[in-house]
């Protein structure tokens, strides 16, 4: 999906005061660290130790040179002595990638027996830390803090969890986003200023002429296509509802060749989500459903209806859950019904077609059903239920002067009985804290329609994700209450104005 080979570099500070002894294990401990956390195996991509940072000088050139490395997706930074803030100013001024403090230190328990004053100023992160943490702060710059022992899995867990974070902010500056015609009309929640957002967030948001799109499907060889249903056939289960084989069969077909069209358009222009909507098709013959779902399933975002801010969503939430063996999925969703009874609630996510197979419980087949929207003919899409389990929603919303990208904790559950009218792909979940608290927290929040969901991201890395691009981030999770809501969304409002 992405084309990087990331790396992370690990940058420690320290000072000549204490002699060249105590920097040459400085530098030894720092290795033996950098290699230890490499070959246990569980972040997704590996630390790169730097030579010890004493100078101002030096600590600026690393920095700098960190910003010219392309691959260098996060500057991971521990303070083993006292590392004089100072120091750090220019090279802070010139970050350009994600931080993290690491605040760490070499030895996990205090060495009671033999402990001196040499030890104590050779290790002494617990004061050192707190004078870089003291300038990063005063600078005012987003970073992210972790405290822990170097070798405590839950650590590591932290940082793997942190650099994915970090990838889904390095690769937001180059998002390029097609967007198949304009949005729906008189529709509200999908639009947004795509200035700001490029501004903000660095997507690149272009509309295309539906036509073209059709064009390069047109162009695409009856082999290809037939070559592709041959995949599908062999990759999901086929529900006919009472089609002739041939028929189901030409009806699949058009999907497979808007996929390969789709694709190849996508590759030729450089372009990683794409926007459709129904209602302006142009020359093609279906409502691109198991295309966009075989996109999706690729890594490409998605939005509909002209929903360009959740297509980039999407797309960088499979970003920064590409690696993760054993991922659950990510998709575009939609609130559409709810079950109100006491003590079933849940909202049932769905949408006309196009939600992403990684959900799917089990095998997905394809049906060819009427749409009640648009104009074309039947068309085929993959249906299925989904996993369950806890997961992350988030809405990005313009609110006319700035972004909020609100975030919700859901549990996702079984549907209770079958739905065997509903053609499309579902999805049930419950928002925390409880169904009523989340869903006017939601309301209040102003959350669209439309969200970005994994079940492979926490509420975490998205505040986290929010906080680096210097945007509101609002979270609706296990400790919401609606007073506590009003209040987060009084101080976005004073902070972010
Ligand atoms: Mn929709």
């Amino acid at each position: 999906m992405s084309k990087r080979n990331y790396t992370f570099w690990f940058c420690v500070g320290s000072q000549d005061l204490y002699g060249e002894d105590c920097l040459r294990r400085v530098a030894e401990h720092a290795q033996a660290m950098v290699k230890e956390i490499n070959a246990a195996g569980d972040l997704p991509f590996p630390l790169v130790f730097k030579p010890v940072l004493i100078s101002a000088a030096h600590i600026h050139q690393t920095f700098v040179d960190a910003a010219a490395d392309r691959d260098c997706a996060g500057i991971i930074t521990w303070m083993h002595t006292f590392s004089p803030a100072k120091s750090w100013i220019a090279g802070l001024k010139a970050n350009r990638k994600p931080l993290m403090h690491l605040h760490t230190q070499f030895n996990e328990e205090i060495p009671y027996d033999d402990i001196d004053m040499d030890f104590m100023n050779e290790n002494q992160s617990a004061h050192g830390g707190r004078e870089y943490g003291h300038m990063v702060t005063r600078m005012g710059l987003a970073r992210k803090v972790v405290a822990g022992h170097w070798q405590n899995p839950q650590v590591r867990q932290r940082l793997a969890s942190w650099m994915r974070t970090a990838v889904g902010i390095v690769e937001s500056s180059s998002l390029r986003v097609l967007r198949v015609s304009d949005n729906m009309r008189n529709v509200a929640v999908t639009e947004g200023d795509k200035v700001e957002a490029q501004l903000k967030f660095g997507w690149e948001v272009d509309a295309w002429p539906v036509n073209e799109l059709a064009q390069a499907v047109d162009a695409v060889s009856q082999a290809d296509t037939e070559a592709l249903v041959d995949e599908y056939y062999e990759t999901y289960d086929l529900i006919l509802d009472g089609r002739s084989k041939d028929e189901f069969r030409r009806h699949v077909a058009v999907q497979a060749q808007i996929e390969l069209g789709f694709e190849r358009f996508l590759v030729e222009k450089d372009y990683h989500a794409i926007v459709t909507h129904f209602d302006d098709l142009g020359a093609l013959k279906q409502l691109p459903g198991l295309a966009i779902q075989r996109l999706m399933m690729k890594g490409y975002g998605f939005g509909a209806e002209g929903d360009w801010k959740t297509a980039a969503m999407v797309r960088l939430m499979k970003l920064m859950t590409s690696d993760i063996k054993g991922a659950k999925g990510t998709s575009m969703l939609e609130d559409y019904t709810y079950n109100l009874v006491p003590g079933k609630e849940g909202i049932l996510q769905a949408h006309m077609l196009e939600i992403c197979p990684s959900l799917a419980q089990g095998k997905p087949a394809i049906r060819c059903q009427p749409l009640s929207m648009g104009s074309r003919e039947d068309p085929a899409r993959l249906v299925f239920t989904s996993k369950t389990g806890p997961g992350t929603a988030v809405s990005l919303i313009d609110l006319g002067h700035r972004f909020r990208l609100i975030i919700q904790a859901v549990n996702c559950t079984k549907v209770e009985k079958p739905m065997p009218k509903l053609p499309v792909a579902t999805v049930l979940w419950t928002p925390e804290p409880d169904f009523y608290t989340g869903v006017e927290a939601w309301i209040l929040a102003g959350g669209a329609h439309h969200t970005a969901f994994s079940y492979d991201l926490t509420v975490e890395q998205m505040v986290d994700w929010a906080e680096h691009m210097g945007i509101e981030a609002l979270v609706i999770d296990q400790h919401t209450s609606i007073r506590s809501l009003k209040q987060d969304l009084m101080l976005g409002q004073a902070y972010y104005r």
